[in-house]
């Protein structure tokens, strides 16, 4: 099994401390080669049943910048070439505009989106059922999963569901 990841999320959200924890812990072939000419590969990761091939979709992933139309509707129309999306929020910032753009955006296109909620080791079990709630009524996430990508909490557990999906 292999399959196209797709990161998604604001700046300092955590995308890059997960990219690392996962390519760095497991025997991984970064590159810098384009897979196309609107995602770059970041990392790949191999294990015994499965490849994932994490990539970067530039400009999703800035909504506070002013992108014209055009340029949104190319990195939203990238997304549709990928298998799974994760889209990766900071478990210590509120839902806000910026995240009702994305879901937004996400909402038309078909490819599957597991909620990534990362920065757990932030906040209380309470804390965290709620922004569980707030986000099932926004958005049918394939599923939600709360990690710390800085500690590792369930990032396996992340791992085994994304495998399921490819
Ligand atoms: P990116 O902009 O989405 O790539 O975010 P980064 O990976 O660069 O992380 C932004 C900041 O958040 C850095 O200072 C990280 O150390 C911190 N960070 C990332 N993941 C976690 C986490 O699970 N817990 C905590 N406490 N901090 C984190
Ligand atoms: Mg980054």
């Amino acid at each position: 099994k292999s399959g196209f990841i797709s990161i998604i999320g604001r700046p300092n959200v955590g995308k890059s401390t997960f990219l690392n924890r996962v390519i760095g812990q497991k025997i991984a072939i970064m590159s810098d080669k384009p897979q196309t000419t609107r995602n770059k590969v970041q990392g790949v990761l191999t294990t015994d049943d499965a490849q994932m091939i994490f990539i970067d979709t530039p400009g999703i992933h800035k909504p506070k910048h002013k992108l014209g139309d055009f340029m949104m509707k190319i990195a939203v129309s990238s997304l549709k070439e990928v298998d799974l999306i994760l889209f990766m929020v900071n478990a210590e910032e509120g839902f806000g505009r910026g995240e009702e753009f994305i879901l937004e955006k996400l909402s038309a296109i078909q490819t599957p989106v597991f909620l990534v909620i990362n920065k757990i080791d932030l906040i209380s079990p309470d804390m965290l059922l709620t922004i569980i709630d707030t986000y099932k009524e926004k958005y049918d996430f394939a599923e939600i999963i709360p990690i710390s990508a800085i500690e590792g909490n369930n990032v396996e557990r992340l791992l085994e569901q994304i495998q399921m999906r490819l």
